[in-house]
């Protein structure tokens, strides 16, 4: 069994706001990224109980958010940006796509740090179904006949992966505790307003990021049908909704195509509409 890790560091429990914890310059990025390794050890650690014999972890992270000297010495790292980006170097060999440390896409009430690669965003649509960083990715897997089988990060995270694609296993590791629909903010608003949340302790969070692991692969190797995706045609239109910001006084709308492709879409330019 040979699986896919995506990795992000806005899910993950400890990880408080943006400014101190995911930016180089931030005075607590190097914990910032301490915590999100040992979150992927703890996953790791669940896929090899349950028989994994091969781990890739990818690193989501722009500035980057794992630090290589902390992780499992079994694990393999994947960092900078493949040509073309998506699908991020996974491919047809992987049995599974799992992920951790993601955050909500942008618009969900009850996120913490909620975005959808940038601040810009208000959403990001693909044939009318709303999708964030997670479902990018998921979507490429299902592409590529891979299964998304484990998504961990945040509660209202959970949620979402289990919404896209069913019969996922999640963990949720922090609560966010403010609603949204705030479209209206500006994207320089929008990343300031959504940085109140419960979290779980790191160490506590590692236990449940293990044990979730585990009972998803284990429900892989038996019930691999129970892993789904949602029903999506081509041709692929790809919509990001985008909110104002200091260069622009009202929200507008990027569209990407592809006729036969949601990857291409993905990596095809966005033009304005
Ligand atoms: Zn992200």
């Amino acid at each position: 069994m040979k699986i896919y890790l995506m990795t992000d560091m806005e899910g993950c429990a400890g990880i408080l706001n943006f400014k101190d914890w995911v930016f180089p310059e931030g005075r607590y990025y190097d914990k910032g990224k301490r915590l999100l390794t040992l979150e992927v050890n703890a996953v790791a650690e669940g896929f090899f109980a349950a028989g994994a014999d091969e781990v890739l972890v990818a690193d989501g992270h722009g500035h980057g958010g794992i630090d290589p000297e902390l992780l499992d010495e079994r694990l393999q790292l994947l960092k900078g940006l493949t040509k073309p980006i998506f699908p991020f170097g996974l491919d047809s060999t992987f049995d599974a796509f799992a992920c951790v440390g993601q955050h909500a896409k942008a618009g969900t009430p009850f996120s913490h740090m909620t975005h959808t690669g940038t601040f810009l965003a208000i959403d990001e649509t693909v044939q009318g179904i709303s999708i964030g960083e997670y479902g990018q990715m998921a979507l490429c897997a299902r592409e590529l006949g891979v299964p998304t089988i484990f998504a961990a990060g945040e509660e209202a995270f959970a949620r979402e992966a289990e919404a896209l694609t069913p019969g996922v296993v999640t963990v949720g590791v922090k609560r966010g505790l403010l609603p949204d629909g705030l479209d209206d903010l500006s994207s320089e608003e929008y990343g300031e307003a959504k940085l109140a949340a419960i979290h779980l302790a790191p160490a506590g969070a590692r236990k449940m990021l293990t044990a979730g692991a585990k009972a998803a692969l284990e429900k892989f190797k038996e019930h691999p049908e129970s892993f789904t995706y949602p029903e999506i045609r081509p041709p692929y239109e790809i919509r990001l909704r985008c909110r104002r910001h200091s260069g622009r006084t009202s929200p507008y709308t990027l569209v990407r195509r592809h006729p036969t492709s949601f990857i291409g879409a993905m990596n095809a330019p966005f033009h304005e509409e």
